[in-house]
């Protein structure tokens, strides 16, 4: 064992690991790049996390580097939980710590995930309605800033989130909270590294006042940089708080150890109803008139995605395959058995003549389930190369939809092959995922080409490829080309003030640069993680 992994393991209760097999085990998550760390870190309490930081803090004083990346699930789809230095996995920090089911709040460690907790609060009538991957660790939930398919009703994260600690590049612990301007003194008089950090950021804030407006009133969904330093200071009262700048940094400002959240009373079951179009235009006429029924989740899918299922021998029941070439729309409705079931008759009453619905009811639900299951089969199962997620969830506006996928046809033939899109018309976030033969050359520099021409087209029709997650490693190549000099300037003093050694995720959102990428590009996606 190397001596910095021994000296570790000494001073903390969780365990430092290096040998070959275990390290294997961290090096790859959903992206399609592979990096093998020096050390594995596992964490048990905010305590080993911040004798680690410190550690490591003090040795970048000493000219030596090892970078930090935090790792929940290992879900990421775009290398930003994988380090060349050190993996610090919160898996064992994964205690729900307290539920106040009266105030409707409950304070976690940030490795729990999002399954585990809304199993807990079920037991008391509450849950978080976030409709997220369970396996998703609530500390990356904050740190990928993901927009779930019910964020449309439900706001997302953002709105569930009450106050987070972290601990901070030097070591030290810090407890946001949301402060009155009067009361700002009382932080930034602080002699300690948080005081710093405090003045620093209030200070560039004020310095930065028109970029942070501007960047504060664009219509974009956009989580690349730090845009949400544009949410410290509230426009009203004027009162700040930190916690905002942790959305979508990745792991690159601290290390997010317990998270207090507010519930909402448990939702009833889920109905759905899903409707099949022959044009992309019908079905987003369709959705806009049943927008106001307010459903749980509302999708849509490119039906070119079932012909692949139906290879793997998936049969998504519900439609005639003369369907197989238009718009699936699938609705939830989680308002209760007799609301929900009147509003998918009101569904019914609002289709155009030429589409085809169901709604779901106690005997056909299997045969919902296996709609869901054939576009598992198409998302997750490779035909003609791997079904690389190099481009989930981009934002696209409603009413530039039709027009971008017209386009999209031309890189379609560019590309020599289909682009099935898919996604949640509600948040308008939207995914392809194009078959890559990774083990060639040509394959991977598909992914590099690619990456740049999505993004070139989602922005002409007024998108980001960051639209419900950030850029990572990979589509960080991308988007720090997008972003204004200024921009890089005021992301770039973000996160100098908070981690001032860049020990933290070095190589991701601005620190990401091709030569990384393309030395770190995997040969094959064989051990992804099934979605
Ligand atoms: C392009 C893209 C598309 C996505 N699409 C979907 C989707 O369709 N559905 C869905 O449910 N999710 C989606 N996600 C989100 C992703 O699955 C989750 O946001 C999350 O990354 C998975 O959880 P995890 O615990 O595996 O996180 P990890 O992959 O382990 O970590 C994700 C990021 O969070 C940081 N991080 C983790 N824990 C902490 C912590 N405690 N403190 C500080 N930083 C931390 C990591 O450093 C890393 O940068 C998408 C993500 C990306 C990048």
């Amino acid at each position: 064992m190397n001596k910095i992994a021994k000296y570790l393991n000494q001073h903390i209760i969780g365990n430092v690991f290096d040998s070959p097999q275990i390290l294997e085990a961290y090096a790859t998550d959903n992206s399609p790049l592979k990096i093998m760390p020096q050390m594995v870190v596992i964490p048990e309490n905010t305590s080993d996390v911040c004798k680690t930081v410190k550690f490591v803090n003090q040795l970048s004083n000493k000219s030596v580097y090892i970078p930090i990346t935090v790792r929940g699930s290992g879900l990421d789809k775009t290398g930003a939980d994988l380090s060349d230095g050190i993996v610090m996995s919160t898996e064992h920090m994964n205690k729900i710590l307290e539920i106040d089911d009266r105030s409707r709040l409950v304070r976690v460690q940030a490795g729990v995930t999002l399954g585990q907790l809304n199993s807990a609060l079920a037991l008391y009538g509450l849950t978080v309605p976030i409709l997220a991957n369970p396996r998703d660790t609530i500390g990356s939930l904050i740190s990928n800033f993901t927009t779930d398919s019910a964020a449309g009703k439900y706001n997302g994260i953002y709105y569930y989130i009450d106050q987070l600690e972290a601990v901070l590049s030097n070591g030290d612990t810090l407890q946001t909270t949301r402060i009155a301007r009067p009361h700002l003194s009382h932080k930034t008089g602080l002699t300690s590294f948080e005081g710093q950090i405090y003045r620093e950021i209030d200070k560039l804030i004020n310095d930065n006042s028109n970029l942070i407006n501007d960047l504060g009133n664009r219509s974009t969904i956009d989580a690349s940089g730090y845009q949400m330093v544009t949410q410290i200071i509230r426009d009203v009262t004027k009162s700040f708080d930190l916690l905002p700048v942790f959305y979508a940094a990745q792991g690159t400002l601290g290390v997010i150890t317990e998270i207090i959240l507010r519930c909402e009373v448990f939702q009833p079951e889920v109905s759905h109803f899903v409707a099949a179009f022959e044009s992309v235009g019908a079905a987003r006429d369709f959705i806009q008139d049943i927008m106001p029924l307010i459903p749980q989740e509302l999708n849509l899918y490119d039906a070119r995605m079932f012909k692949d299922a139906v290879e793997h021998g998936k049969d998504p029941a519900l439609f005639a395959p003369k369907f197989y070439k238009g718009y699936f729309v699938w609705a939830g409705f989680d308002d209760g058995p007799r609301k929900s079931a009147k509003k998918m008759k009101k569904c019914l009453s609002l289709l155009p003549h030429n589409a085809a619905a169901v709604m779901e009811t106690d005997e056909n639900t299997t045969d919902f389930k296996r709609l869901k299951s054939a576009i598992r089969s198409y998302i997750n199962e490779d035909i003609r190369g791997e079904r690389t997620p190099i481009m989930d969830d981009f934002y696209v506006p409603s009413d530039k939809l039709a027009n971008f996928l017209t386009d999209l046809k031309v890189m379609e033939e560019t590309y020599n092959q289909e682009l099935p899109v898919y996604g949640s018309f509600s948040t308008s976030n939207y995914s392809v995922r194009p078959d890559i033969q990774l083990g060639t050359v040509e394959g991977r520099q598909f992914v590099l080409k690619f990456i740049h021409d999505f993004n070139s087209l989602v922005r002409e029709h007024g998108g980001s490829i960051t639209g419900g997650a950030p850029e990572g490693r990979t589509k960080a190549l991308a988007t720090n080309d997008n972003m204004s000099d200024d921009e890089i300037n005021l992301y770039s003093e973000v996160k100098r003030i908070f981690d001032p050694n860049g020990i933290f995720n070095p190589d991701v959102k601005l620190g990401a640069n091709e030569k990384d990428v393309v030395g770190h590009m995997r040969t094959t996606y064989l051990n992804k993680v099934l979605e």
